[in-house]
């Protein structure tokens, strides 16, 4: 839970405005003369069950505790902050403790920077780096990619790494946590990497967070990387990401190959949407990287590693973890099946690497590209290859092996084509298949539906308004339609100050400006709401999700308008001055409607057509 949701649980609204406001019991809320305008009659509602004050006079406007404080004490919403978690005796400690976190993973950022240029600068210039540049250049590396890419030589030395980065006014056990030394038992330093070519290693960000290595004399391992630091996890780290994002997205495809130098040769011919994992096979949080940026992806395998248990098993995986994740799109958007992750095969000849391919021939990469096989292809092809058809046993076996995928093709045309073939080839009727298929299912289905409601089981206050700034921040092509949006929309004050703090920006790095402008716990929802991950769709699909998001919004809005409305009118019964205050609702209700009466009309239009389009 975030320190902004706890002090809301913790602290009761009628206690905090009691404060400053004299609040008169109305039923199951509080009333009382607006402290933010000049009034006779009370027009200022607190609904202790919600959490939430209204001024239905002259101001018009409410919120939360949050921004009854800013308005209140007329300071912004961390001060505001500060002032409630103290009441409610959150501690704001942990966002300290994250402070001094940042500046050490800042100073691992600048220690790995340093490490990179002076590996660089030694590769370029040492006479010791010979066999490593004789290396690169058999391999057919560039030098605007060895410069671009930052690749430097590690001396065959125990401490120069060491030397010189303490030389630069870095700490022994600095360099440790960085990963680039290690400390000796009887005491001192000395270098991890030894005589080897290094790979800076960048997050998707751009900052070198650590190193592959390759060994230049034999040595074993061949490819040693940066041990575990703070800022560098194997497990999420693609490397290329930094430069391929863009390409990802522009192409809508994400290539994977296995290793660094397949990246350096792609991206040295001008193929830059390639990217690989670390020495391991696809993890799932490499994938989910890649689905925030497109929904095609396509390995590149081995003709050799192809068909082993190992290679399925990875493929398996990414299939598991691509579609899951695509169907956690909520609902709304439409149908999941629409949103199915793409995911193919691209089978390279016997014994050659992507690299070698690329450089032999260019054209011929991108032909392998064009006719990688759908990963279903991809799995009969491999099934059938290492089981014996023509006896029962292997027939069961592909049958057992083949249908639970088949049933999980959201496709219908698409699952009917493959049970199809399946039937052809164990000699089955189709018929049988589909029913076995059927009873399959729900499990299918079961773990589809778990996954949509992801994104609502996330504890949060308001989870809609949550999405839609997400949607926003993650995506710049729907500037114009967001900036059409109500701010009344959002009732959450973190939520306001943040479309609020989108709203006042422009330019098309805004994000770094958004982030700066704010105060720390409003960051930290931020980078929370950044880090949600929204499968990628396309343009299309997005605006129908905002828009989506907007109409719910807004009936949202109106359901507390409306619940806002019966609340005044039971007032104004119970009350002697019935006309005066009738009038009041009557004005004040048509004020705060106008800006939504467009909206609703979009949403009755609609849902008219929601209608229309299922008859
Ligand atoms: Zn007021």
């Amino acid at each position: 839970m975030s320190a902004i949701d706890e002090i809301k649980e913790r602290l009761d609204i009628v206690d905090v405005v009691s404060d400053y406001v004299t609040l008169q019991k109305s039923g199951h809320n509080f009333k009382a003369l607006c402290p933010f305008h000049t009034e006779k009659t009370p027009s200022f509602f607190v609904f202790p069950e919600r959490g939430t004050w209204h001024c239905f006079g002259s101001c018009g406007t409410g919120g939360d505790i949050f921004s009854f404080m800013m308005k209140q004490e007329s300071i912004d919403f961390g001060a505001a902050l500060r002032i409630l978690a103290e009441r409610a005796g959150v501690t704001l400690v942990a966002k300290q403790k994250e402070r001094a976190i940042d500046k050490e993973v800042e100073r691992l950022y600048s220690i790995n920077e340093a490490a990179a240029q002076y590996y660089h600068h030694l590769l370029l210039n040492a006479r010791a780096a010979e066999t490593a540049r004789r290396h690169l250049s058999e391999r057919g590396i560039s030098k605007e990619t060895i410069d671009s890419f930052e690749l430097g030589f590690s001396p065959d030395s125990w401490d120069a790494v060491c030397q010189h980065l303490e030389g630069r006014g870095y700490k022994g056990d600095e360099l440790v946590n960085a990963g680039l030394v290690i400390a000796k038992e009887g005491g001192g330093f000395r270098d991890m990497f030894r005589n080897r070519l290094m790979i800076p290693i960048r997050n998707d960000g751009g900052k070198v967070v650590g190193f592959g290595a390759r060994a230049l004399d034999g040595t074993t391992p061949k490819y040693l990387n940066s041990s575990q630091t703070a800022i560098f996890d194997k497990s999420g780290l693609l490397y290329g990401i930094d430069r391929a994002k863009g390409a990802i997205r522009e192409h809508g495809l994400a290539i994977i190959v296995e290793g660094y130098m397949d990246v350096l040769a792609a991206h040295q011919y001008g193929m830059t949407n390639v990217v690989a994992p670390m020495g391991t096979s696809l993890t799932q949080k490499q994938v989910g990287i890649i689905k925030r940026l497109t929904r095609n992806l396509a390995l590149a395998l081995d003709a050799d590693a192809a068909g082993d248990q190992a290679t399925l098993r990875g493929l398996e995986l990414a299939r598991q973890v691509f579609s899951e994740r695509i169907a956690a799109m909520p609902d709304w958007l439409g149908a999941t099946s629409k949103l199915q992750g793409n995911l193919k095969v691209i089978l390279l000849p016997r014994g050659k690497d992507p690299d070698e391919v690329i450089r032999e021939c260019p054209e011929e990469w991108l032909r392998l590209i064009d006719e990688a096989s759908p990963l279903m292809d991809y799995f009969f092809k491999a099934v059938t290859s290492t089981l014996d058809l023509s006896h029962e046993d292997g027939k069961s076996a592909a049958v057992a092996q083949l249908l639970p995928r088949i049933s999980e093709i959201a496709d219908s045309v698409e699952r009917e084509l493959y049970l199809r073939r399946l039937s052809q080839l164990v000699g089955v009727d189709e018929k049988t298949l589909a029913g076995k298929a059927a009873r399959l299912k729900p499990t299918a289905r079961e773990r589809a539906k778990k996954a949509v409601s992801l994104p609502t089981t996330q504890a949060s206050s308001h989870p809609l308004e949550e999405y839609c700034l997400a949607l926003l921040l993650q995506h710049p092509g729907l500037r114009e339609r967001g900036m059409a949006l109500p701010t009344d929309y959002f009732e959450g004050t973190e939520n306001r100050e943040l479309f609020l703090a989108w709203q006042n920006t422009t330019d098309a790095d805004g994000f770094e400006r958004i982030r700066q402008g704010l105060d720390v716990s409003l960051q930290e929802h931020l980078d929370a709401l950044m880090s949600r991950v929204i499968p990628p769709a396309s343009e299309r699909e997005m605006e129908t999700a905002l828009d989506d998001c907007t109409r719910r919004l807004g009936e949202q809005h109106l359901r507390r308008l409306k619940a806002l409305e019966e609340l005044l009118l039971s007032e104004a019964e119970s009350e002697g001055d019935k006309n005066v205050i009738k009038e009041q609702v009557e004005t004040l209700l048509q004020k705060a409607l106008e800006p939504t009466t467009q909206l609703k009309d979009l949403f009755e239009k609609a849902r008219r057509e929601r209608k229309g389009a299922r008859q």
